[in-house]
């Protein structure tokens, strides 16, 4: 990973300082309705790296025409995995553009299994990944947060039932229609949760026994969340790299 020169300045959201330059190769996993959307949009920002979400890729694939026969979409809705072939090929496209070799990314949705985290280790050779963050949500929690999620259809801006927008169900931020996503239907939840449970957990142990797994309890308020990830990579940082993890800790707000 290269060892940038930080700088700093103000980040919008959440009261977490951008600290420029600071090279940063971050996996966030959990279960569905985590909160790693959000989490990994404060946290890029922060950084100031690409967000890279290979769910948002692939709606963004059935929503302009790349899906031609409808079944990335009904995929999807089924609440279906996508297969290994097409998710790395389409990761490593999106990481061999200069933005994230040259600074890194906050990753979110892969690797979802180990054989996408051994593509990913090799993509990345010779620096590797810095950390694999798990957000830990217990899964009654998650299922009750998929049940009233509502996105924004262009811009993908997080809502829910308890939080609607200020103005029926059009997007605070791009005035688009927001609504719930075609996968958060209850089959199609029961699915995803039995597929992380079955594939997305042993990778969990995977980046443990490979020495570079962190925990951040992601149960709490969204902006406390965002504190104690931040401080999990930048601790992370810090003991990989003394002299970047040294500015990424005095940036913090
Ligand atoms: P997400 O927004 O991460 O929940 O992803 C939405 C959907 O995109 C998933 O249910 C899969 O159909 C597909 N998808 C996203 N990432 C992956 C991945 N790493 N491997 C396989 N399918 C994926």
């Amino acid at each position: 990973m290269p060892a940038h020169k930080a700088s700093l300045s103000e980040n919008a959201s959440c009261g977490l300082t951008t600290v420029r330059g600071s090279a940063s190769r971050v996996v966030l996993l959990g279960r569905q309705g985590a909160g790693k959307g959000t989490q990994a949009e404060r946290l890029a920002a922060h950084f100031d790296v690409p967000r890279i979400s290979t769910g948002d890729m692939f709606r963004a694939g059935a929503d302009t025409g790349a899906d031609l026969n409808g079944d990335l979409s009904r995929s999807m809705k089924a609440g279906e995995l996508m297969p290994d072939v097409v998710v790395v090929e389409m990761v490593r496209a999106r990481l061999s553009h200069t933005d994230a070799i040259e600074t890194g990314f906050v990753m979110e949705g892969f690797p979802r299994n180990v054989a996408q985290a051994e593509a990913l280790d090799s993509m990345l050779a010779p620096d590797g990944l810095d950390v694999a963050v798990e957000l830990v949500v217990p899964s009654d929690l998650v299922r009750m947060r998929l049940a009233s999620r509502r996105v924004c259809v262009d811009c993908g801006a997080n809502y829910s039932v308890a939080q609607p927008p200020r103005s029926g169900w059009t997007c605070d931020v791009c005035g688009g229609q927001v609504v719930s996503r075609q996968d958060d239907n209850q089959a199609a939840i029961d699915r995803r949760l039995a597929l992380y449970e079955e594939q997305s957990a042993p990778l969990i142990e995977w980046y443990r026994r490979t020495g570079r797994l962190a925990a951040v309890d992601g149960t709490g308020n969204p902006d406390t969340v965002s504190q104690n990830l931040l401080a999990t990579v930048t601790d992370h940082h810090a003991r990989a790299q003394p002299n970047v993890g040294g500015l990424n800790q005095g940036g913090k707000s």
